[in-house]
């Protein structure tokens, strides 16, 4: 069966396949998708996001909870 190869450990990163240069923290719905419910962001082995993207990612999390765009972790 070929079928239910999807999974959610996604092997290619998602901004490498969007061609994303920069990851923005504006793009708070799309950052959501990087943190849990709890608020932490999700690790590069589960999300499958390279390392460059992934200290984007990082960064901009942080940035958009200072604006309140996101949530802190542990709440
Ligand atoms: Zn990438």
């Amino acid at each position: 069966m070929a079928i239910g190869q999807r999974s959610y450990r996604r092997r290619y990163c998602r901004f490498c396949e969007k061609k994303t240069d920069e990851v923005s923290y504006k793009e708070a719905d799309l950052l959501k998708n990087f943190i849990t419910a709890r608020g932490k962001i999700i690790p590069r082995r589960i999300s499958g996001t390279c390392a460059r993207h992934q200290r984007q990612l990082t960064t901009a999390i942080k940035r958009a909870r200072i604006l309140a765009l996101l949530p802190f972790a542990g709440e």
